[in-house]
């Protein structure tokens, strides 16, 4: 059974194939993206009319490409799933209103589902059949959550999640306050490499002991990111930038990596999943390898391709579905910016 797969959901347009085997493998054929990442630049953050203008003109050509890729028509196709959120909500339209037409001119199931939930099933496309229950970590531009995964098609539950910036935003705001490219990751990434981590004791947000167990805040962070660089500057000093993006970096991935092998304690899993953009950052995956060895939890990162926002994600997440005789959304499926993580698909 062929899966199709439309995500819109911010600044990439994907459109991703998926081969569900009657096993229940899967096997990625095509997995098109198309960014408009260039023009959000110079506004140091994505615009969504500009994204969904880009949404529109993207997807029928990377459509194209995917199915020539594939080496596939649209007859061949089973089942389409697409983004119904959460998301920019003129973005998510593009996608929705896409899929809602090929599923209504190839008479096929159409399935609405979660953006986020999508970010967790990638990974079985790379390292296979996720165990009966994990935790994953969600972190990337516009999220930061802690997940329990009790079957990545019937049950997702939120642990935690940010009550301010996400991590992804924080490297954003932070690389804006060195001087540094949008987006910020990256170029913060980079420059750590030459940094000194212990340089300057940046706060470890929310881990005091009364605070809420699996929730993260990053502003104050930033803040304090912030004001210390402020007051190098009106000393006339000059600003070690490595060493601050180092330690800037080690706060961030600090917090994330302890509070998401705390959660698999608590909860029991054995197994996590870090996905997200920021799951592309080096010192992330370093630091959750370590203490996932140290505390027996097996650490499953997907490749950075498909952390970042694609379409393959959601052609995974469909065939999930299929696979485990969901049943299809209606035809009538509107885009919701607000999607719950908890609503894997729109029934
Ligand atoms: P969402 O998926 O939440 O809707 P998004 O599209 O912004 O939002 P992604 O495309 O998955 O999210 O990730 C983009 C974010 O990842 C940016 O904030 C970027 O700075 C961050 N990022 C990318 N590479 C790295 C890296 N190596 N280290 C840290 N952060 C990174
Ligand atoms: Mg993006
Ligand atoms: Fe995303």
């Amino acid at each position: 059974k062929i899966i199709l797969g439309i995500e819109s959901s911010c600044d990439e347009t994907g459109v991703g194939i998926v081969r569900l085997g009657a096993d229940g493998s899967l096997e990625l054929l095509a997995d098109e993206v198309s960014s408009s990442l260039e023009q959000h630049v110079r506004f140091g953050g994505v615009v969504p009319e500009v994204a969904s203008r880009a949404h529109l003109e993207a997807m029928a050509p990377a459509m194209g490409r995917a199915l020539e890729t594939a080496g596939i028509g649209l007859p061949d196709v089973h089942s389409i799933a697409v983004t119904a959120g959460p998301g920019l909500a003129g973005a998510l339209l593009v996608g929705v209103s896409a899929a809602k037409a090929y599923a209504a001119a190839l008479d096929k199931p159409l399935y609405g589902v979660n953006h986020l939930a999508g970010h967790v099933a990638v990974d079985t496309l790379q390292h296979g059949p996720l165990p009966e229950r994990c935790l994953a970590l969600l972190v990337s531009g516009g999220h930061t959550q802690l997940l329990l995964v009790e079957g990545i098609a019937s049950s997702i539950t939120e642990l935690g999640s940010t009550i301010d910036d996400a991590a992804g935003e924080a490297y954003d705001k932070v690389a804006r306050v060195l001087d540094l490219p949008y987006p910020g990751g990256p170029p913060i990434d980079r420059l750590s490499a030459q940094g000194d981590p212990a340089a300057i004791a940046f706060p470890r947000g929310l881990t005091g002991q009364r605070d809420a167990k699996f929730d993260f805040s990053f502003s104050g962070l930033k803040t304090a990111v912030a004001r210390w660089v402020e007051q190098r500057e009106r000393a006339g000093e000059p600003v070690p930038v490595a060493d601050v993006a180092a330690s800037f970096q080690e706060a961030v991935v600090d917090v994330l990596t302890a509070k998401a092998v705390r959660a698999a304690r608590e909860y029991e899993v054995d197994t996590l999943v870090i996905s997200g953009g920021v799951a592309a950052n080096s010192r992330l995956s370093a630091l959750a390898a370590e203490r996932c060895a140290d505390a027996g939890i097996t650490l499953r990162v997907p490749r950075p391709r498909l952390c970042t926002d694609n379409g393959a994600m959601i052609a995974a997440l469909g065939a999930h579905l299929v696979a485990a005789g969901a049943k299809p959304s209606p035809l009538d499926l509107s885009a919701n910016p607000a999607l719950p993580v908890g609503t894997i698909q729109i029934a």
